[in-house]
């Protein structure tokens, strides 16, 4: 043995498959809960608390989410149809249209409203990803980000096109090292999505079906995909072909103290 010799590590496994749920968020607005849940809980996924995917017609969407609070971690909403509005404690005000994101760092403490607007469907769309911050970054200042469609990297990796929301050569800015892709595969296709060996996450299915992880667990539309320890992500998608989000980051490794909007 060399040890000055670095080889790559093996493919990633699937650890678990789960549904997601159906709960009444905001002013009673339905969302799909893909984490956390029983089998999907923090200690798999660390750094991500929660994923919900939120799809309303415009009507419902007129509620939105009244001013709340929240503090100790961050926040993407990444709209796939419609558009977003924010406006917060800190005066930062802001809209963000499909295919965009909003990234809210609640540090210390903020407040904060949304709206959601209709697109060209007459509905809305999008995933609101909570994001931890370590201990280190608890008390850190409060912020706000959007960033629009066009200003993401497009990467093509084997048959998949990556948009990539987080990660190298996005303005996305998060506290704790992640990659968020929005993966795009055709019928059939197949791809090794590249993730650091330390990082933890999940992927979920938007649309369409595949194979997921080097064990090739099946996945379908609002199942989520919880990743093993690995380097790449096998996939291998269905006729139809598959939509996905594919979330990892370093997890943090702390304990959580969850009430309500904050975590401290
Ligand atoms: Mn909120």
């Amino acid at each position: 043995m060399n040890p000055s010799v670095t080889t790559a590590p093996p493919a990633r496994p699937v650890e678990r498959v789960a549904d997601s749920q159906v709960v009444m968020e905001g002013a009673g607005v339905p969302v799909r809960r893909v984490l956390p849940s029983r089998l999907v809980t923090y200690n798999l996924v660390d750094p991500f608390l929660l994923l919900d995917h939120f799809r309303v017609q415009a009507e419902m969407a007129e509620g939105g989410f009244p001013p709340h609070p929240h503090r100790g971690f961050e926040i993407i909403t990444y709209m796939i149809a419609g558009g977003s509005s924010h406006s917060d404690s800190e005066g930062n005000q802001g809209i963000v249209h499909a295919g965009g994101l909003q990234r809210i760092t609640a540090g210390r403490g903020i407040w904060h409203g949304e709206g959601l607007g209709a697109g060209e469907s007459g509905s809305t769309e999008g995933l609101q990803l909570w994001i931890n911050l370590g201990r280190r970054d608890k008390q850190v200042p409060p912020g706000y980000q959007g960033v629009e469609a066009g200003q993401f990297p497009l990467w093509s990796i084997g048959e998949a096109q990556v948009k990539v929301l987080v990660g190298e050569g996005s303005p996305t800015e998060l506290r704790t090292p992640a990659r968020y892709f929005d993966v795009t595969l055709p019928a059939g296709g197949s791809a090794d999505l590249p993730l650091p060996a330390d990082y933890q996450g999940f992927a979920y299915l938007l649309s369409g079906d595949g194979l997921f992880g080097s064990n090739r667990q099946g996945a379908t539309a609002g199942q989520v995909a919880v990743l093993g320890a690995g380097g790449p992500l096998p996939v291998v998608v269905g006729a139809q072909g598959a939509r996905f989000v594919l979330a990892a980051g370093a997890p943090h490794r702390e304990p959580v103290r969850w009430n309500g909007p904050f975590i401290d």
